[in-house]
């Protein structure tokens, strides 16, 4: 059976719905991604490795990751620490502000989960999924033994599979960042970053450019996302440049390279081709970006991959 991990941190998303409440969901990088992966290959297990608290929001994130089909094995609950959460609100002139409560979130502490008995139920995967975000808010001192742990999972054979999503707010400096995706680059499989993540980071500013820059690794699959513009390529040494058709009604971009990232890893691990699975995930993210939230509604979103045959 195929089987991918997803680590990192779902939050609690809070919205005003009037002046005087609000509404939740759950969202976040790597769930995300997971989510539209399981709704597109339900045969493929797929796993959130995540801390959350014993509170009731983290109670609730839990029953939303089971009725989105996602394996909850290792969604670890700690004794004291909650979930993190971020209000979301949008000014007279569209523009999204968030407001993040996460410091004291139970997900950087996830690492200390990760005992040398779970690490060795991990190698069972066919792939392991982790991006800039998990590696930001991890504790400073896990980060050696979760560079130790992910040893072990690519010695096992697992393929590792990384995304920047750069968040700047949430590195103490740039070097810090540049520092940690230097090894995750150097440890990983495949890699599927955005150009305009690499761009802050290191000047990059094309699609190209950005392969270049990833010679330096040992990649056997390199995605780049550049926005509506292309999505480029690179197995072995093939490179090629994949067309978008751009989307009109763009409601809101949160999610499009996650939506991406589940789809065409999704498509990869059952087997399609890379332009086959360029194309799918490519839907996806076209089609999240026409709904608000990271979640696009799930009976909109089947309906819209079922016109390219998923
Ligand atoms: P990220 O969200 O990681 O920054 P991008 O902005 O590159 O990533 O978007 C991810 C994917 O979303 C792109 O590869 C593309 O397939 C799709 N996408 C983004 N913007 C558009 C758009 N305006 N029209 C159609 N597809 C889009």
């Amino acid at each position: 059976m195929t089987k991918i991990f997803f680590l990192g941190e779902c939050m609690v998303e809070l919205r005003e719905l009037d002046d005087s409440t609000m509404g939740h969901s759950f969202a976040g990088d790597v769930y995300n991604s997971a989510v539209y992966m399981k709704r597109c290959f339900p045969t493929i297990t797929v796993s959130m490795i995540t801390a959350i608290g014993r509170d009731r929001l983290s109670e609730k994130m839990l029953s939303r990751f089971k009725s989105e089909d996602l394996d909850t094995q290792f969604v670890f609950q700690h004794p004291s620490k909650v979930a993190g959460m971020y209000f979301i609100e949008t000014d007279s002139a569209g523009e999204r502000r968030f407001t993040y409560w996460r410091n004291d979130s139970a997900a950087k502490k996830v690492v200390q989960f990760l005992t040398d008995d779970v690490v060795e139920q991990l190698t069972a995967a066919d792939m392991f999924f982790f991006s800039g975000i998990p590696l930001a808010i991890i504790d400073e001192d896990s980060r050696d033994a979760f560079w130790q742990k992910l040893a072990r999972l690519k010695q096992a054979g697992v393929k590792l599979v990384f995304d920047p999503n750069y968040r700047a707010q949430l590195w103490a400096s740039k070097d810090a960042a540049i520092e940690q995706f230097n090894k995750a680059f150097q440890i990983s499989d495949i890699a599927l970053p955005g150009v305009e993540d690499l761009s802050v980071l290191y000047g990059i500013a094309s699609a190209e450019e950005a392969i270049d820059f990833c010679q330096q690794y040992q990649l056997e699959e390199l995605v780049v996302k550049n926005g509506p513009k292309s999505v480029v390529t690179q197995i072995g040494t093939e490179r090629h440049s994949h067309q978008i058709t751009p989307v009109t009604n763009v409601v809101d971009t949160t999610s499009a390279g996650d939506a991406f990232n589940g789809v065409y890893l999704g498509a990869r691990l059952s087997g399609r081709s890379v332009f086959e699975a360029v194309q799918l995930g490519a839907k996806a993210a076209g089609t999240v970006i026409q709904h608000p939230g990271a979640i696009a509604p799930l009976a909109a979103f089947k309906q819209a991959m079922s016109e390219v045959g998923i």
